[in-house]
């Protein structure tokens, strides 16, 4: 039997002629010697871009977010963008009754945001499950499968715990999306020795920005974890992953009595419990749990100022204390 023919991933009707390899993206795109040209020239239309982008994400240099809008519409295009209203991308309202065009339409949003995990519950987990194994039976890119790991997350959680097992021997894949998914979908020894293990094997200066990974967990156990592993420079990331994970105030007064560093981490992690600034720690939004009174609170940080008057120090209390 014949092989199927193949046909371009941009605009799906010509036949594919080429591959092109974008930077940013494990997999070529497949594409027709036109679509190829209007790719080079930021100049595809919104149903192209969109079809290259549920293949292959958005981060790939020549479909990303300095060249296209989220709608398709090419921001710097170096010829005309020809019928661009004739080929309109799907909106959400088209695509959430069916888990496959979900899907693709969630591989290429910037966000998965509220709207879009609320489109996802309306599924059954187990049809979810279904369908992200259908699709990732074939090779897929590192984009798709991290959608696939968001939507496990978010949606499917523990009944999708060899799925994110699996994930683990993909190379390449973002830790973020990984830990988030096996911390929902997995026993938490499983995924907390897997993500400590991988942690480790890094070179040092990727570890420092990678620790911010174990927010995902919430778990007292990460307290220990910190304690036990801390490692210089300071950064801000260990007073968020503190923040995050079930922090009590006997371990603040704890870390506050046995000095630098993991003083500093406490204080980082009540400021970030007072205002939790990024998105995600917006939505862990942490407390602090076994609060003490405010008399006492106060004159505990107060105590620790006088030990450690540095002003990085003198003026995080203060600003504490007038919250
Ligand atoms: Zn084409």
């Amino acid at each position: 039997m014949p092989a199927a023919p193949t046909f371009c991933e941009s605009c799906e009707s010509a036949l594919a002629q080429l591959e092109y390899h974008d930077a940013g993206t494990d997999l070529p795109y497949l594409l027709c010697g036109s679509c190829k040209d209007r790719l080079i020239a930021r100049s595809l239309r919104p149903l192209e871009w969109y079809n290259l982008a549920k293949r292959h994400g958005w981060t790939g240099y020549l479909i990303h977010d300095d060249f296209y809008e989220e709608d398709g519409e090419a921001l710097q295009p170096m010829t005309e963008v020809e019928d661009a209203s004739d080929l309109p991308v799907p909106h959400l309202k088209d695509v959430a009754g069916d888990p496959r065009r979900l899907l693709e339409y969630s591989v290429t949003r910037w966000d998965f945001d509220a709207k879009l995990q609320k489109a996802w519950r309306t599924h059954p987990p187990d049809k979810i499950l279904e369908e992200v194994r259908r699709h990732t039976q074939a090779p897929v890119s590192r984009a798709v499968r991290e959608t696939c790991l968001d939507v496990m997350t978010f949606c499917v959680k523990g009944n999708a715990g060899d799925f994110v097992r699996e994930s683990w021997q993909v190379e390449g894949l973002g830790l973020h999306s990984l830990v988030a998914a096996s911390a929902a979908c997995m026993p938490f020894t499983d995924a907390f020795e897997r993500t400590t293990k991988s942690l480790a094997a890094m070179p040092d200066a990727e570890r420092a920005k990678s620790i911010s990974v174990l927010i995902h967990f919430q778990n007292p156990k990460i307290l220990d974890w910190i304690e036990e592993n801390y490692f210089s420079p300071h950064s801000d990331h260990w007073g968020q992953i503190a923040a995050a994970s079930k922090l009590d105030w006997p371990r603040v007064e704890s870390w506050l009595s046995s000095g630098r560093p993991l003083s500093l981490v406490a204080l980082d992690a009540l400021q970030v419990i007072a205002n939790p600034a990024s998105p995600l720690l917006q939505e862990i939004a942490p407390e602090l749990l076994l609060a003490p009174s405010r008399e006492h609170f106060i004159h505990v940080l107060r105590e620790y100022a006088k030990r450690d008057p540095m002003p990085r120090v003198t003026k995080q209390v203060d600003r504490l204390l007038s919250a």
